[in-house]
């Protein structure tokens, strides 16, 4: 298939994609924290066919030493896809892409986080892609932000991150890897929204710059919608904890009943002689 043949069938005469989505709508978006038992904090996202999973460690003492910041944490981000995660197997060693990706994403969440509080420590940020299609870093940013969250490490806001771009000729949100692979721009974002700022702006490709601001304002509805479900998985999540802990100080059966109440009559006699 020729690339123009490809472009001309990324969005149909109806105004749908290939895989039947409005050109201003989301890929389904699943989110959950906790996923990990041994990280201090982790949660998984599938958006799309992305499949990623966070682990968050810290703060900690970091290794080697000679890193260490005395004003405060060092944050340090792990991409790293499968080798299982892309149609072809990728090469395990980590790629420029993967350095690369790594970076930005610091770079995304590291505004938000009070690395001020911890100094000489480290938080570890481990991002495993079992699945990639088009996007990855953005999800990449949103999962990190919540497994941050789960972690208890106090931020300013939450990172969410999503892609907008330009395929078959027409401007649209988070892009799949096809239409990120043959469309003419890639954009990623991510923003904290509750703060209303950027915290990662890319692009690939031409754009005009009406068209950049056409796609900001169209960025700023996927934001909200992939905030709120951020948000929503957060607060089921303590819900959770709270109710487990609950249910663990619940006294048993025998402690709700308590001492032997009953007050016999030598108990009476012997306090009336008080
Ligand atoms: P992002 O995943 O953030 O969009 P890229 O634009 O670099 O980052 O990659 C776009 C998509 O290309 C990825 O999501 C993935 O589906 C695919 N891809 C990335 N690296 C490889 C690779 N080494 N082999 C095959 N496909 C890849």
């Amino acid at each position: 298939m020729t690339d123009s043949l490809e472009k001309e069938k990324l969005v149909d005469e109806k105004g749908l994609r290939l895989d039947g989505r409005r050109v201003d709508e989301l890929r389904p978006l699943k989110l959950e924290v906790g996923s990990l038992s041994r990280a201090d904090g982790s949660a998984y996202i599938e958006h799309g066919r992305n499949k990623i999973l966070a682990a968050v460690y810290g703060p900690r003492e970091l290794h080697p030493r000679h890193r260490a910041i005395a004003d405060r944490a060092l944050l340090r981000v792990f991409y790293r896809m499968g080798t299982f995660s892309v149609g072809e197997r990728k090469r395990p060693a980590p790629s420029r892409r993967e350095h690369e990706i790594s970076m930005v994403i610091r770079q995304s969440l590291e505004p938000m986080l009070f690395l001020e509080m911890y100094p000489r420590a480290a938080i570890d940020v481990f991002i495993q892609v079992l699945e990639a299609d088009g996007g990855s870093r953005c999800a990449s940013t949103t999962v990190a932000s919540i497994a941050l969250a789960n972690a208890g490490i106090p931020m300013r806001s939450l990172v969410t991150g999503v892609a907008v771009g330009k395929a078959g000729g027409q401007l649209m949100v988070d892009l799949s890897d096809l239409e990120d692979k043959v469309g003419e721009a890639d954009v990623p974002i991510a923003m904290a929204y509750g703060r209303s700022k950027y915290t990662l702006l890319q692009m690939d490709g031409k754009l005009s710059k009406q068209e950049l601001a056409k796609m900001l304002e169209m960025v700023e509805g996927a934001i909200e919608k992939i905030y709120e479900k951020q948000q929503q998985v957060l607060r089921e999540g303590f819900v959770q904890i709270r109710e487990e802990i609950s249910e663990s100080e619940e006294p048993s059966s025998d402690e709700r009943d308590g001492p032997d109440t009953e007050i016999s009559e030598t108990d009476m006699e012997s306090s009336d002689s008080d």
